[in-house]
């Protein structure tokens, strides 16, 4: 109950992509008010740092969502003996010869 499925994120990884989202849109501001060779340097390392975070962002989202698990049932004939997944074309265990149940 400690560590819930969903919490699976860390928050000091989503902690660290969000301040490096806001630092890398500060020195892009700054950057981009200061009009010398540093201030574009400034502007860069900002975007950088501004897309480094806002990708971690999205990968971390991208991972949350698509947690279905394939169905593995679906295709497979699972042995009523020994609990063996079988192909679906198999009539009988490849493991322990048990005749298996058909497919609905
Ligand atoms: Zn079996």
């Amino acid at each position: 109950m400690s560590t819930p499925q969903g919490a699976r994120i860390s928050t000091a990884q989503l902690a660290a992509a969000v301040l490096f989202l806001a630092i890398g849109v500060t020195f892009l501001s700054v950057g981009l008010s200061l009009r010398t060779p540093s201030g574009f340097a400034i502007t860069i390392i900002g975007f950088f740092m501004m897309c480094g975070g806002a990708v971690t962002l999205v990968s971390m989202q991208m991972r949350r969502l698509p947690n279905n698990r394939p169905t593995s049932a679906v295709g497979e004939r699972y042995c009523p003996a020994c609990g063996t997944g079988n192909a679906r074309s198999y009539a009988f265990c490849q493991k322990c010869g048990k005749p298996l149940p058909k497919p609905t």
